[in-house]
C-alpha cells in the first residue's frame, strides 16, 4: 500500500465519493467489525467514520446513537490528516480536544484511538475508531488491531466498488458512474470549482466486429478501457455508458487541462499496439459543468460535440464551447 496522500483534499473527496455512490443503507459487515473491536478492546464505543467535506458520517457505530457530526469537531478528522494511527489517552489534557463539545458534553469522549481507512491509492477517507468515556492508555497491540481491522473495512469497500465495475473494461457501470459524478459535482459547487465531462465513442466499431468477430471486438474494448484507466488520475471518474461508449468526469480541472487530458487519451488509444488486437480510434466530445449545469445537461452537450467529432472525420476531440477541435494525426 502507498504512503497516505494527506495534501490532496479534492482527490480524497473523490475517492470517498467513489465508495459513497455505491452506498447501501445497511452495512452489516461493518457492524460485525465494530462490535468485534468493541469486544476485543473492551471499549464502550467503536465506529467506522467517513469524513466528507463538512461532516463526519458513521457507517457503523456501537455504543452511541449518532449518525453524523460536524467535521470540525471530529476526532477522526485529525486521524485522517496524520500518516498513521492517532491516540489520545486523555482528551481533557489535550489542547486540540479539551474544549470540544464531544468532550465537555455528550458523549463525553475522554480517550480515543483511530486508525485511518486508507484506500489502495493512498487517500484517507475516514477512520476506524475506539472510544472510552474515561482516561485510558491504549496499548500498541490495541492500535495494531485497529489498523488491521481498518484494512478489512477498506477491503470491504473495495469489493463493493468492484461489484459496480464493468468486468470487461474496468470502468464503472453507467449507474455507478452517474451517481458518483452527481455526488462529486455537488461537492464542487460550494467551492465554486468546475469540472469537465467527456463522452468517448469507438470509431467504426461495427466494422471491427464485422471484420474480426465479436470476441475480438471485446478485446479491443478491453484494451481501450485499460488504456483510458491508465491515463486518468485517481480523482477522475471513468464509466462505461453503454456498448462502445465511455464517460469521464475530469474533476476540479480547468477546461484547458481537461482538453489536454482528452487529447492525450485519444492519442494513447490510437497508439495501442497489442498482438491480435486490431487498431482502433476514439472520438471525444467534451462539455464544461459548473453551477449552471446539471450532469445530464453536460452529458447531452458532450454528446452533441461527440457527434460533431464523428462528422468532422472521427479520431478527434471537440469542445465547441471553448472552440477547441483537434486535428486527427
Ligand atoms: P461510429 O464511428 O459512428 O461510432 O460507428 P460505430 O460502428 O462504432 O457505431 P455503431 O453504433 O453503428 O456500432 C456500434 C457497435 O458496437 C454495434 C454493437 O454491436 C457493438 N457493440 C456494443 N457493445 C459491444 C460489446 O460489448 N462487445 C462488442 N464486441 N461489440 C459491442
Ligand atoms: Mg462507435
Ligand atoms: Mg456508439
Amino acid at each position: 500500500m502507498k504512503e497516505p496522500v494527506t495534501n490532496d483534499e479534492a482527490g480524497r473527496l473523490l475517492a470517498l465519493h467513489r465508495y459513497c455512490a455505491l452506498d447501501s443503507v445497511n452495512e452489516p459487515n461493518f457492524d460485525t467489525i465494530t462490535s468485534l473491536v468493541q469486544d476485543l478492546l473492551g471499549v464502550p464505543i467503536c465506529a467506522v467514520s467517513l469524513i466528507d467535506s463538512d461532516e463526519q458520517r458513521f457507517k457503523s457505530i456501537q455504543g452511541l446513537d449518532l449518525t453524523h457530526t460536524a467535521r470540525e469537531v471530529a476526532f477522526c478528522d485529525h486521524t485522517i490528516r496524520s500518516p498513521g494511527p492517532m491516540v489520545v489517552p486523555d482528551a481533557e489534557q489535550d489542547e486540540r480536544f479539551a474544549d470540544s463539545p464531544l468532550v465537555t458534553g455528550e458523549p463525553h469522549i475522554r480517550a480515543y484511538a483511530g486508525a485511518p481507512l486508507t484506500t489502495p491509492d493512498g487517500y484517507n477517507v475516514g477512520a476506524l475508531c475506539a472510544i472510552h468515556r474515561r482516561r485510558h492508555d491504549f496499548t500498541p497491540g490495541d492500535v495494531e488491531l485497529l489498523q488491521r481491522f481498518a484494512k478489512v473495512v477498506v477491503d470491504q469497500m473495495e469489493l463493493k466498488t468492484l461489484a459496480h465495475q464493468d468486468f470487461l473494461t474496468g470502468a464503472l457501470s453507467r449507474r455507478a458512474f452517474t451517481d458518483a459524478a452527481v455526488r462529486a459535482l455537488s461537492q464542487l459547487r460550494p467551492m465554486n470549482r468546475s469540472a469537465t465531462v467527456a463522452v468517448l465513442d469507438v470509431d467504426h466499431f461495427k466494422q471491427i466486429n464485422d471484420a474480426h468477430g465479436h470476441p475480438v471486438g471485446d478485446k479491443v474494448l478491453q484494451a481501450i478501457g485499460n488504456c483510458i484507466g491508465r491515463e486518468l488520475r485517481s480523482s477522475d471518474l471513468f464509466g462505461r455508458l453503454g456498448g462502445e461508449e465511455f464517460g469521464i468526469l475530469f474533476y476540479a480541472t480547468t477546461r484547458a487541462e481537461a482538453w489536454r487530458c482528452a487529447e492525450r487519451i485519444r492519442r494513447a488509444v490510437e497508439a495501442i499496439d497489442l498482438p491480435d488486437v486490431p487498431r482502433a480510434t476514439v472520438s471525444i466530445g467534451l462539455a464544461h459543468v459548473d453551477s449552471e449545469h446539471s450532469l445530464e445537461q453536460a452529458l447531452a452537450e458532450a454528446d452533441t460535440n461527440l457527434y460533431l467529432a464523428k462528422r468532422e472525420g472521427r479520431n478527434r476531440s471537440v469542445d465547441s464551447g471553448s472552440g477547441e477541435t483537434s486535428e486527427a494525426a
